[in-house]
């Protein structure tokens, strides 16, 4: 199957001259969901992982599935004050500005082995301040993994002490 007949490019969202890259498209088709979901499993191969840890918002869609398939806990990264109980922060830059992301403290335990998932891996910022992060609880990472990755941007460098892979390149 290809996948990238199912993701939509719409230029100039959320900004103008980025071309943003929709799954929605992928995501209501089942076929799609499934392959994809294997496809991601197969980047993993038997590594041996405890928890899968997902970026909001739409590293959701799969973390959860990868971590039932895996047989390990899901562990969701959020936005600032969005997480009910006592959270761990990483700050991070963004080409203007900052932003953070926040995991619940009790959320990794001292050895687990983790794997990173979202959707796009862009300019590395999320992935790289999410796992400061996982490290920060003692956490050891072992495979970030993406349904696409934009390789202008560079993302890679942020993250080359760790294992990065995706299914699809842009
Ligand atoms: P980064 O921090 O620059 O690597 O951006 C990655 C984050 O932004 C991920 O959580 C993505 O969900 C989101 N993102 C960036 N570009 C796109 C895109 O083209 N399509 C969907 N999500 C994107």
């Amino acid at each position: 199957m290809n996948l990238k007949t199912f993701i939509r490019d719409i230029p100039d969202f959320p900004t103008a001259g980025v071309i943003f890259r929709d799954i929605t498209p992928l995501l209501k088709d089942p076929k799609a969901i499934k392959f994809t979901e294997e496809a991601l499993l197969d980047l993993v191969g038997n590594l041996k992982v405890d928890k899968v840890v997902g970026m909001e918002s739409r590293g959701f869609f799969f973390a959860p599935m990868l971590a039932a398939r895996l047989n390990a806990g899901f562990v969701p990264v959020r936005k600032p004050g969005k997480l009910p109980f006592a959270t761990m922060r990483q700050d991070y830059d963004l080409e203007y500005g900052s932003d953070a992301l926040e995991m619940h403290s009790d959320a990794i335990i001292a050895g687990d082995k983790v794997l990173v998932h979202d959707d796009v891996l862009a300019t590395g910022g999320t992935a790289q301040a999410t796992c400061r992060l996982i490290e920060k609880m003692g956490g050891e990472i072992v495979q970030c993994n993406f349904l696409l990755e934009l390789d202008f941007l560079k993302g890679k460098d942020k993250l080359v002490d760790f294992a990065v892979k995706s299914l699809l390149h842009y």
